[in-house]
């Protein structure tokens, strides 16, 4: 009947921005409020650490939103909804704005020497300018380039733009940021491209991680990794590090950091801060 057309064609044609129907679009206007509030935000952090000592070397940061309904989402369920819809270059913004301030604190208290590594989503790198939000932040909070660290995924400086992204990153690197490439392992990746970029560091995906130290594939993939790694003069971070085990395996094998879970869990800062005792890693000596 046309009655029952004109409801399915005022269907059809309703706006599409109706959050209603969408719980993803719903999500997006959420999280526009979330960044002009700021108060649903925050960044925890987890240690990196010297494998033997158990030495704090660096600190990731990592974005997480207390959402006021539906409770804490994890940034692998925003992070890619942000990029789709414009919003990232602000969270980005967000983000690295935060990381500097607790950087200052923490070089100004029990953590001088700490490294932050802030994740930059490739949308920052590619459109944004990173180079002068990272340097007004600096300027800001009195920091150097060296305090700060970058962490880019693999499969970002994989993509066919990365072309042009080789300057922006040289010239960050020249500025001395340290600049690390995240998820090392998971992005199709030819060997070659690691000589043309201008990074300080892998970070071993903790897939490679995960089944140590009794897989043999992985073993020999990450002793591998690690001896090129030492002859192109890169460090290695270790993610995903769950097991003292999988810890004497790393030490052994010579790797430079390791984070995971074994360490600590992301925690807000203020957590951190009363958990800072190294967790020394005894090695059994060879028999
Ligand atoms: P990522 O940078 O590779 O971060 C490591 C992820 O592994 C984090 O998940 C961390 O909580 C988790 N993790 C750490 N140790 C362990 C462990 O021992 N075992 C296991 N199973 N997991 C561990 P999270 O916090 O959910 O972050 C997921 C991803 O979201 C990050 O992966 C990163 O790609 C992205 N992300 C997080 N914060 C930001 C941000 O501020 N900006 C951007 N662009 N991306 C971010
Ligand atoms: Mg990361
Ligand atoms: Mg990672
Ligand atoms: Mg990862």
């Amino acid at each position: 009947s046309a009655k029952r057309l004109g409801r399915n064609l005022s269907q059809r044609f309703r706006p599409a921005l109706d959050k209603q129907d969408n719980p993803q679009l719903a999500l997006v206007s959420d999280l526009r409020a979330a960044l002009i509030s700021g108060d649903q935000l925050e960044l925890h952090y987890q240690t990196q650490h010297e494998p033997s000592s158990g030495e704090v070397v660096g600190m990731e940061a990592l974005l997480r939103w207390r959402h006021p309904r539906d409770g804490m989402i994890s940034p692998g369920d925003f992070i890619s909804l942000a990029e789709r819809h414009g919003l990232m270059s602000q969270l980005g913004t967000w983000v690295i704005e935060k990381a500097c301030a607790q950087q200052a604190h923490w070089r100004n208290s029990a953590m001088p020497k700490l490294t932050i590594w802030v994740n930059i989503s490739a949308l920052q790198l590619f459109q944004g300018d990173l180079e002068s939000q990272l340097a007004t932040c600096l300027r800001r909070y009195q920091l150097k380039p060296s305090q700060i660290g970058l962490e880019l995924t693999e499969s970002v400086l994989l993509d066919e733009r990365a072309g042009d992204m080789r300057p922006r990153l040289q010239a960050l690197r020249d500025q001395g940021y340290a600049i690390a490439i995240d998820d090392f392992g998971t992005g199709y990746s030819s060997l070659g491209y690691l000589k043309r970029l201008p990074v300080d560091k892998i970070k071993l995906d903790r897939a490679f991680i995960k089944e140590l130290p009794h897989d043999q594939a992985d073993a020999s993939i990450v002793k591998a990794v690690l001896a090129m790694a030492e002859g192109m003069g890169l460090g290695v971070i270790a993610e995903g590090v769950e097991t003292k085990e999988q810890c004497q395996f790393l030490v052994k094998a010579g790797c430079t950091s390791v984070q995971g879970f074994y360490f600590a869990r992301p925690l807000p800062a203020a957590e951190l801060e009363k958990r800072l005792v190294p967790i020394p890693v005894d090695v059994p000596a060879a028999s």
